[in-house]
This record gives C-alpha cells, sequence and structure tokens, in this order.
C-alpha cells in the first residue's frame, strides 16, 4: 500500500496518519512461518522540521513452535517502529535498514513495515526462557519431567560394584 504524502512533504508539523493490515503468513523464519495471523499496523508520518518521520505500532500474535521442545505455542508481537523517509538516499543510508526512499511522493508500507517486521523478528523461539528441551536419547519433553534414561547411576553402587570386582 502506498501511502500519499504530498501534502506534507513542505509542509512542516503536517501529519498523514495510516492504518493498514499486513499479511505476513508465507515469510519464513528458519523453516517457520509464525506470523499466520493478520498483522496490524497504525501510525503516521509527520513532518519534523523537514524530516519526514514514520511511526508505527505493529501488532499481531504469532503462532510458534519451540525451538528446544517443538512444542506449539502462541506468543503476542508488539514493536513500535521508526524510520526516515526521504527523498533520495546519501551514500552513507544505503545501508541503514531505517531510512527508506520515497516513491515519488508516497511511502511504501509493505516495504517499511515488512522490514522492520523482519529485523525485529526473534532468531530463537522458545515456549519459555527456561525450556528443557527433549531428552537427546529417549525424545521425551523433558518440561514434564525427567525421563528414565537420563537417571545417573547411583555413586554409591558404582563404589560398591568396584569393591565385588576386586574380590573376584
Ligand atoms: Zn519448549
Ligand atoms: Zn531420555
Amino acid at each position: 500500500m502506498l501511502l500519499e504524502l504530498g501534502k506534507i512533504i513542505d509542509q512542516p508539523g503536517g501529519v498523514v496518519p495510516f492504518s493498514c493490515e499486513m499479511d505476513f503468513s508465507e515469510l519464513d523464519f528458519g523453516g517457520s512461518r509464525p506470523a499466520s495471523e493478520p498483522v496490524l499496523a497504525v501510525g503516521q508520518v509527520r513532518n519534523e522540521a523537514g524530516v519526514l518521520v514514520f511511526t508505527a505500532a505493529v501488532d499481531t500474535v504469532l503462532h510458534c513452535v519451540c525451538d528446544r521442545c517443538a512444542s506449539p505455542f502462541d506468543r503476542p508481537f508488539h514493536l513500535d517502529a521508526e524510520a526516515i523517509l526521504v527523498q533520495e538516499l546519501m551514500d552513507e543510508q544505503n545501508e541503514d535498514d531505517r531510512t527508506f526512499l520515497l516513491q515519488g511522493d508516497a511511502a511504501d508500507l509493505d516495504e517499511i513495515i515488512t522490514t522492520v517486521f523482519v529485523l525485529n523478528m526473534d532468531s530463537k523461539f522458545l515456549c519459555r526462557e527456561d525450556c528443557k528441551g527433549l531428552c537427546a536419547a529417549c525424545g521425551k519433553n523433558l518440561n514434564d519431567g525427567p525421563c528414565s534414561c537420563k537417571a545417573e547411576p547411583d555413586p554409591r553402587l558404582a563404589v560398591l560394584a568396584q569393591l565385588l570386582k576386586d574380590k573376584e
């Protein structure tokens, strides 16, 4: 979606509000597609002393799969995004992921919101911070309790076994 900014480009103090719904359900993050629900972006572009400042609150609910224990879980996602919109990119802004080029007199909301969303997505999804994960040996979800194969042999029994062995 293009947001027409012609009327505020030369008008300090001018504001153009917007509200849009994005579909990021096809966005792949390391094999999972957590943004299966619509992503809502509500914000404005404001001319602050000649600089076009984009601000938006981006909200959705992510449907994630835990990287450690593979359990599905939901997590609210909220991001306060800010960007600068320019008519021409200076050299040093080419690499800057917070500066976006206008398309004529309009802001390309799809490009801006997609970029800030992807840059702020977690690189890891954990159902909880102290998720214990799965047992490497038997695959049991250790959040549900310890598994039997993980039990260490009792050190006292090991000593006894050694004594008995020495007697032979
Ligand atoms: Zn987990
Ligand atoms: Zn186990």
